[in-house]
């Protein structure tokens, strides 16, 4: 597979994925994708897509100012990270 805006080689690797919803940053750790060599164009699988889509929707009624999750999106991943958030806003408030 070649990059779309380049056509330069594209190379499986992890990335992070950052969003601001304005109301909560979603930061998504090594999310898997194919990064091209020549000019650094990150492009996500449909799967990985669908996943970071979810993973944002969660968020977007949330709480929470800064969320940062670690990729494969799972259930127990999310509460794990979660509860290490908001210890990080308990300590950030003192
Ligand atoms: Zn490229």
């Amino acid at each position: 597979m070649n990059c779309f805006m380049c056509k330069g080689h594209l190379e499986n690797n992890g990335t992070t994925f950052m969003v601001d919803l304005g109301n909560c940053i979603v930061i998504i750790k090594n999310v898997p994708s194919q990064v091209c060599s020549q000019c650094d164009e990150v492009s996500y699988s449909n799967v990985v897509t669908k996943q970071i889509e979810k993973m944002v929707n969660m968020f977007r009624s949330s709480l929470t100012e800064i969320a940062i999750i670690n990729y494969p999106i799972t259930e127990r991943n999310i509460i794990k990270d979660m509860c290490l958030v908001l210890k990080l806003r308990y300590v950030h408030m003192d």
